[in-house]
């Protein structure tokens, strides 16, 4: 179909076209139960993941001292945030009732974003099924043991290619590298040089392309099937990746219930997740569903540049279309989220369970990073902003007058790893920013 046709079918590409901060609410929404049921991944598969990681905990909390706190368990905190949030009325001249958390992924040990979750899970899960196969491991065993020379020598005949953005190439590098396997990441042009530094520190072998993402991820996938040694971390389709993620919803749950928060149908929860190619939404997302059902409502959020998902799920048709298609340049200092075609098996299984997705600009996204930072003293990469611009979408639509008791909760998805110079260079343009 050409652009002319899907604008009349759907009249809200006009306003992605023009770069328009823009909210869309989700019609195909269904009842939790219809929609999980749809799903091809059980809550037994979030189950068997999290046991997954119960069991690589004791390694862990050796291999990455900083995990030693949480006894190996890879997890994030969760803060009220009240001045931001006043900030934000304020800012935004909108009316925001209701509880505000911050969900600090950005924080999180090993590679300091949400790609935490799902990138070391895959490898982890990858590195249990060989060990196992080989007969070198059993699920009983303690292991700690697979910090031995013996085993960083038998992985060191595998090896781990990913394509990436950035902080999926961090994640996966360091958890391979750590392990004794030979990993390969491909990045693009637009990845940042101090992320590509700390991989090869860390003995990852990098390489980059001058084009943008979707070459990066072809180029790691050829190298893969060409290798039976290789595995290949697919971005796109990898239902690993998804559930590493889909974890955090669990633990959410007893995290909230700890703190005495009550989520039911009077005390709604709405989330916010900036979005890539969305498996790290997506798997959050789906967790979520399995925790709280039908009270909690997901929100995805995109860069106005690089709104592909929201793209995808508008005109129904996924993977099958590109940003670029409808004009747009895909180019965003959101790292993590410059993504012009969002995966099709993510947009499938969401397109029952998502309330909604939006926009939000680069000029935003700053603003919000130098707020956020005075008002709470963090500092958060420009992706991670994307969830706080949500409320205000929604109390804009006057969506938000019926949920007084609501509690809202934004997913900080990076920026624990920026080295300093690169935190003052965004904050001096965040001084710039208009919010
Ligand atoms: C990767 C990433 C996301 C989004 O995850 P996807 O799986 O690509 O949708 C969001 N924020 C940050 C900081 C990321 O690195």
């Amino acid at each position: 179909m050409n652009t002319a046709d899907l604008i009349k079918q759907f009249p809200i590409i006009e306003q992605l076209q023009a770069h328009t901060e823009t909210l869309w609410t989700n019609p195909h929404l269904e009842p939790t139960k219809a929609a999980l049921e749809k799903a091809p991944l059980t809550y037994a598969d979030v189950l068997d993941a999290e046991a997954r990681l119960q069991r690589f905990a004791p390694y862990l909390q050796l291999a990455f001292p900083e995990t030693e706190k949480s006894k190996g368990i890879i997890e994030s905190v969760l803060d009220p945030i009240p001045r931001m949030q006043r900030e934000l009325e304020a800012a935004y001249t909108v009316a925001l009732p209701g509880r505000f958390f911050m969900k600090y992924d950005s924080h999180l040990p090993i590679s300091g974003s949400i790609k935490a979750r799902g990138g070391i899970y895959e490898v982890l899960k990858h590195a249990e099924t060989l060990a196992i196969e080989a007969g070198r491991l059993h699920v009983q065993d303690d292991y700690a043991k697979l910090l031995s020379e013996e085993f960083r020598k038998f992985f060191s005949k595998y090896s781990i290619a990913v394509g990436s953005t950035g902080n999926l190439g961090l994640s996966i590098g360091i958890m391979s590298a750590k392990l004794g396997f030979h990993v390969t990441v491909h990045m693009s042009a637009d990845a940042k040089a101090w992320k590509k530094e700390l991989l090869r520190e860390k003995g990852v072998e990098v390489i980059e392309y001058e084009s943008d993402y979707s070459l990066a991820v072809e180029r790691g996938r050829e190298q893969a099937a060409a290798d039976p040694f290789c595995h290949f971390i697919d971005d796109e389709n990898s239902t690993d990746l998804f559930l590493g993620y889909a974890v955090a919803g669990l633990r959410l749950k007893q995290q909230l219930e700890q703190k005495g928060l009550p989520v039911d149908a009077e005390h709604p929860l709405y989330v916010y997740l900036p979005c890539g190619v969305g498996g790290g939404p997506g798997g959050v997302a789906f967790g979520l569903k399995h925790a709280f059902g039908d009270d909690v409502h997901c929100f995805f959020a995109e860069p106005t540049h690089s709104p592909c998902m929201l793209l995808g799920l508008v005109t129904d048709i996924h993977d099958a279309i590109s940003v670029e298609d409808i004009g747009l340049d895909n180019k965003t200092e959101a790292d993590g989220l410059a993504v012009g075609r969002a995966s099709g098996f993510v947009g499938n299984v969401m397109k029952p369970m998502l309330a909604g997705a939006y926009t939000v600009s680069d000029e935003t996204l700053f603003a919000l990073l130098g707020k956020f930072h005075e008002m709470e003293g963090v500092f958060l990469e420009p992706s991670a902003l994307a969830g706080l611009f949500g409320p205000v979408h929604l109390a804009r639509a006057g969506q938000l007058e019926n949920a007084k008791s609501a509690t809202h909760l934004i997913w900080a998805t990076g920026g624990g790893m920026v080295p300093a110079e690169m935190r003052s260079e965004y904050l001096a343009k965040a001084r710039e920013a208009r919010p």
